[in-house]
């Protein structure tokens, strides 16, 4: 490398074909204990990570077999037993007899969770707390630096508001089974509108607010609701107001379904003018009198559906996961303590959107199963007013559970590289964060803990305000299929000998309870034609591969695609029979660890070495003038295809030449990945943002065929003239950002077709 931009820090920056090293960073945490917490016929107690020691440089002990390790491989032996402990903490109608069922032999990815057992998981999130002494415990706080709000419910405040939205939504007919769609933005009216579909039995369909209305629509005609919840608009920044009853009337117009009701939220930022029979909800839920009240709850069995919750598919049309209701109140249930060390009363922060499934799993359901507080929060990591607005929040409420996607920490080191705005709070009192969402390099992780914990290297407190804050970051992975997390490290899992595995930055951590996981082998005997992989081999460990499930797969996981049985089976089953295909790729190194290296579609293959685009991307994001980078393929005449990297540049920091920053990059990925990665410095370009989903993924698909409609157009005499021809992805957080990236790659295509 020609100059010293890059840290030496080890980290992961494999490519497929060669591995070379893995992950170093090893924080061994060992954690002070108070209040006791009983599980799996055995005391543990309560983690409370407030105290514990900063990173350890030393490389910890990997022989052992961690507690979490012990839970799983009980799990995975004796699933019976276990789950039916574990169902123990839910509130069941007709307690379950029986854990796991395969109805049919022939079919092992149907199973049923707890067949025949019936819950309300309504009920187990509000009335059993309301019932057992925590009715004047805050519930929920919703957080709104864009319209100045600070609001809290307390459990029978949430509790009376949700009767009164069932007892409207009854009004219209809705029942169990029946669909609801809710359109809502981040306000407190989407949570009570979801538990109280929960509470009549019926299926919540939580769409993004602000989606576009032919999406909209495409969810409106599949799950065909009986009631439309909507608000007037949605607040995305202090002054960005964003209209969303014009869009869930566009997505009306398109639909042959008619939902029997449209009520919507007027918001006084932008009230809605409402069609003929549509009403707003202050007038159908906010006046319902005490008499008027619906008290009930809906018998539900375990299998039968919460919600549904669509995430983009391979088609246009996106797939309906199916939550089954039981299952995944227990995985929640048990999740929230032994992963998450989050206690009844304490205050659970998932800095994330209703629409995604972290914020139906751990804004919604979770934390309030757990009789928790949840924060809602109506803001972003910066511009809301500023980047000390997680910090705030994290003070004010006192939270001990912060979860939030590498993208905000991204955004904030970006905007805040050396943590200034931290300083002025007090953040003791958080145990531990929990990151998900996409791979989070190394080099952001260290940069949260030596900025933003206040932990140097050493385990040396350099932040004075309050007690040093735990440096515990546990890497969730998982997937709106599977609802909670598969991969992590268990951080309330402690007791008085136990440490929790220690954290390698780079690697999710260790697979959790019920997850049968395992590495199955890039086979070229793959049929093409049923593309069925017919005798699936498992890779050894460190060796890279398709990440699979062996099945059955745990409670909780989704039981079906929403009208669309045989895509459930064609996409997750099919390839590798007795196996959840999960489309990631990964490996298990020589510790268990597990290292989620991207989606398998994004793996380019470069003169026959396939290679991770994190691999490469970490590189980049390890340059101290880069914040941010992505990387997808481009055609290459002999190579077959080539990287290029897409770097946002610090704000902060200019000392050097774009030049010189990409011969920087070209020379590091050679050093850490290797020559073959050939990364050239004509393919390193600088935007100015990276376009991203709402939930913070990187969409590398977009950015691969702007560059391919780029390199066909270049044969063309008029090249590519106008707007961008690749269609705008549903999911995409701000267009504007896609029109910046179309503008960056023409410019860097007319350059190269100049200069060759
Ligand atoms: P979604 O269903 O939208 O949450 O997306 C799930 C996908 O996000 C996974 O299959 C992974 O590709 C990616 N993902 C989620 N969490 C992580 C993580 N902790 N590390 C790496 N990739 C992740």
């Amino acid at each position: 490398m020609n100059r010293l931009f890059f840290k030496t820090a080890p980290g992961i920056a494999v490519s497929l074909a060669a591995p070379r090293h893995l992950a170093g960073a090893t924080p061994a945490c060992k954690i002070a204990s108070a209040g006791r917490l009983s599980l799996m016929g055995r005391s543990l107690r309560q983690a409370s990570l407030a105290g514990s020691r900063g990173i350890s440089t030393s490389p910890p002990v990997h022989s052992k077999l961690y507690l979490q390790e012990q839970l799983r491989q009980r799990s995975l032996n004796d699933p019976e037993g276990f789950w039916m402990e574990a169902q123990r903490e839910i509130d069941w109608i007709t307690p379950p007899t029986r854990a796991l069922e395969t109805p049919d032999p022939t079919q092992p990815h149907k199973v049923n969770w707890f067949p025949g057992a019936t819950l309300n998981v309504s009920y187990n999130a509000l009335d059993r707390h309301v019932n057992s002494g925590r009715k004047d415990q805050v519930a929920l706080i919703y957080d709104s630096p864009v319209t100045q709000t600070v609001t809290k419910y307390t459990y029978a405040e949430l509790h009376h508001r949700v009767m009164q939205a069932a007892t409207m939504l009854r009004s219209h007919g809705v029942g169990k089974g029946d669909r609801v769609l809710s359109y809502m933005g981040m306000v407190p009216e989407a949570i009570v509108g979801m538990l109280a579909c929960a509470r009549l039995g019926a299926v919540h369909s939580v769409v993004f607010g602000g989606f576009a209305s032919h999406e909209l629509a495409k969810r409106i005609e599949d799950c065909t609701p009986k009631v439309v919840l909507a608000s007037s608009c949605g607040i995305e920044g202090m002054d960005k107001v964003i209209a969303y009853k014009p869009l869930l009337d566009g997505a009306l117009d398109m639909c042959k379904h008619r939902p029997a009701k449209v009520v919507v939220l007027q918001r006084p930022q932008m009230p809605a003018v409402l069609r003929p029979g549509e009403q707003s909800w202050q007038d159908a839920v906010d006046h319902i009198a005490d008499k008027d009240l619906y008290r009930g709850y809906a018998e539900v069995e375990a299998n039968e559906p919460l919600y549904i919750l669509y995430t983009s598919g391979t088609t246009g049309m996106p797939k309906g996961v199916v939550r089954p209701s039981g299952g995944h109140a227990v995985v929640l249930q048990y999740t929230m303590q032994r992963m998450y060390g989050c206690a009844p009363g304490q205050v659970y922060w998932a800095a994330s959107d209703l629409g995604w499934i972290l914020g139906h799993s751990y804004i919604c359901y979770g934390p309030l199963l757990n009789g928790s507080t949840t924060v809602l929060y109506e803001g972003k990591p910066v511009g809301t007013p500023d980047a000390s607005a997680f910090y705030r929040v994290m003070e004010q409420h006192k939270v001990t559970t912060f979860f939030t996607a590498p993208t905000a920490l991204m955004i904030l080191r970006r905007e805040d590289p050396h943590g200034a705005y931290r300083k002025k709070y007090d953040l003791s009192h958080v145990k531990a964060m929990f990151l998900a969402g996409e791979r989070c390099p190394p080099e952001i992780l260290r940069w949260w803990v030596r900025h933003i914990t206040g932990v140097d290297d050493t385990g040396r407190a350099v932040h004075h305000v309050g007690s040093p804050v735990s440096n515990v970051v546990s890497d969730n992975w998982w997937q709106t299929e599977t609802g909670s997390p598969l991969v992590g490290t268990m951080v309330g899992l402690s007791s008085d000998g136990d440490e929790i595995a220690p954290i390698k930055y780079g690697s999710a951590g260790l697979p959790v309870q019920g997850v049968d996981l395992r590495i199955l082998r890039i086979t070229d005997a793959f049929d093409e034609d049923t593309e069925v992989d017919p005798r699936p081999t498992e890779a050894p460990r460190g060796e890279i591969g398709n990440i699979v499930l062996k099945l059955p797969l745990p409670p909780g996981i989704m039981n079906t695609l929403w009208n669309a049985d045989d895509r459930f089976f064609q996409t997750y089953f099919r390839r590798f029979p007795g196996y959840y295909d999960t489309g990631d790729m990964g490996m298990v190194d020589t510790d268990g660890y597990v290292h989620i290296l991207s989606r398998a579609d994004d793996i380019i293959n470069v003169a026959a070495h396939r290679i991770s685009t994190s691999a490469i991307e970490e590189v980049a994001v390890e340059h101290n003038e880069v914040a941010e980078a992505c990387v997808v393929a481009r055609a290459h005449p002999i190579k077959g295809s080539v990287p290029v990297v897409l770097a946002v540049r610090k704000h902060h920091r200019r000392d050097h030449s774009d030049r010189v920053i990409r011969e920087d990059i070209v020379a590091g990925v050679r050093e850490r990945v290797g020559a073959f990665a050939s990364v050239y410095v004509r393919n390193v370009v600088f935007v100015e943002r990276l376009p991203k989903t709402r939930s913070g993924k990187v969409l590398r698909k977009m950015v691969r065929s702007m560059i391919e409609e780029l390199a066909r157009a270049k044969d063309e005499p008029a090249g590519v003239v106008g707007a961008c021809p690749v269609p705008t992805p549903a999911t995409i957080e701000d267009e504007a950002v896609k029109d910046e990236i179309w503008a960056s790659l023409r410019r860097w295509a007319a350059e190269e077709k100049e200069s060759s």
